[in-house]
């Protein structure tokens, strides 16, 4: 994950319950922060990285990721990822990079192409272009079988095993080709019903504390056919109702999908009952982020023994690389 700040409620059901339901069910999983992936998209972006790292970290500490079971690292610190992505550089053919659809998709949404034709793509910078390389030596620098993504991500990792396959082809099987564990994450809506997203200022953020909850989630937009409390709505068409079925039981989705369609229920009485959940569900990471912020020096352990962790298993494997290029191991 890029460090981008302080996570919310997209961050949590998107990405992280799912790590956290990982690091029991695997035999071991490494979850970096992607700090040189930052520089792709914000080459300019220098000066927040480090406190967005440490925010960032701290969060998925509170959200239950535990250092004792998974290996939780900054991507910088282990220079290996560097050493492989250029030498998977030299096998991997560039047209791989120029046709893929998310790269091409994230350059448009940030305005740097308007189109998707080849003399656009072959404006955006090296680093950009190239990232799923990186990406891909993220991921085989520690032999992962598996690689858990949203939808989006899902080419990189096809790209990821054409790579693996390509090397291995070249010089020797030493990599497997790992899995894509896509997994079904509700897309999260912000405040205003389009995607939550930092960018949008839509979020709630996994550190707001019961009343700033209440208090966003409150004015959260809902069906815009409920002008008056008098007006039936659509729950299908209600942003909030998203939240709803990811945090209300069977029971209270009957009884407030029967109650907008009657209009026997108002918005807000509606919106309550999800509310109540969103504060429960985020108070044992209240409790768990505060000795954290009170002492971020425990942040900063958990990234250097990561890194210890993490370098050991990344310079086994690029022994075996550098042996298969004919390199010095
Ligand atoms: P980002 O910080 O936007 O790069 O997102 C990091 C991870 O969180 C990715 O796996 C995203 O798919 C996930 N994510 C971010 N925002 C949302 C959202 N609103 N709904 C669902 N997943 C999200």
């Amino acid at each position: 994950m890029r460090p981008t700040g302080r996570l919310h409620l997209g961050h949590l059901h998107g990405a992280l319950r799912n790590w956290v339901r990982l690091q029991d069910e695997a035999d071991r999983c490494f979850f970096f922060v992607a700090d040189w992936h930052v520089l792709t998209t914000k080459p300019e972006a220098t000066e927040s990285i480090e406190q967005n790292t440490v925010e960032m970290v701290t969060d998925w500490l509170a959200v239950g990721l535990d250092p004792d079971k998974v290996v939780i690292f900054r991507q910088s610190a282990v220079k290996q990822h560097a050493e492989l992505h250029l030498l998977l550089s030299m096998v991997t053919p560039t047209p791989w990079l120029i046709r893929n659809p998310t790269v091409k998709e994230q350059a448009r949404d940030l305005g740097l192409i308007r189109g998707e034709s080849e003399q656009e793509v072959l404006t955006l910078s090296y680093g950009l272009l190239g990232y799923p390389v990186l990406q891909s030596a993220d991921v085989l620098i520690y032999r992962a079988t598996a690689v858990p993504v949203g939808e989006d991500q899902a080419p990189h990792i096809e790209l990821t095993r054409e790579i693996a396959r390509r090397f291995n082809h070249l010089y020797g099987p030493v990599f497997p080709e790992p899995q894509t564990l896509v997994t079904e994450a509700p897309r999260v809506p912000g405040l205003d019903g389009r995607k939550m997203s930092k960018s949008f200022h839509n979020a709630v953020w996994l550190r707001d504390p019961p009343e700033e909850v209440d208090r966003k989630l409150s004015r959260m937009m809902t069906d815009p056919r409920r002008v008056r409390r008098s007006d039936p709505g659509e729950p299908e068409d209600c942003p909030a109702f998203r939240l709803h079925r990811i945090y209300c039981t069977a029971e209270e989705i009957d009884f407030v999908t029967r109650g907008c369609r009657s209009a026997s229920i108002g918005c807000l009485e509606c919106k309550k009952i999800m509310i109540r959940h969103v504060i429960e569900d985020l108070s044992p990471m209240a409790a768990r982020r505060q000795p954290l912020e009170a002492e971020p020096a425990r942040v900063h352990e958990t990234l250097r023994e990561g890194q210890e962790r993490a370098q050991a298993v990344a310079e086994a494997t690029m022994k075996d690389v550098r042996q298969a290029v004919g390199l010095p191991a």
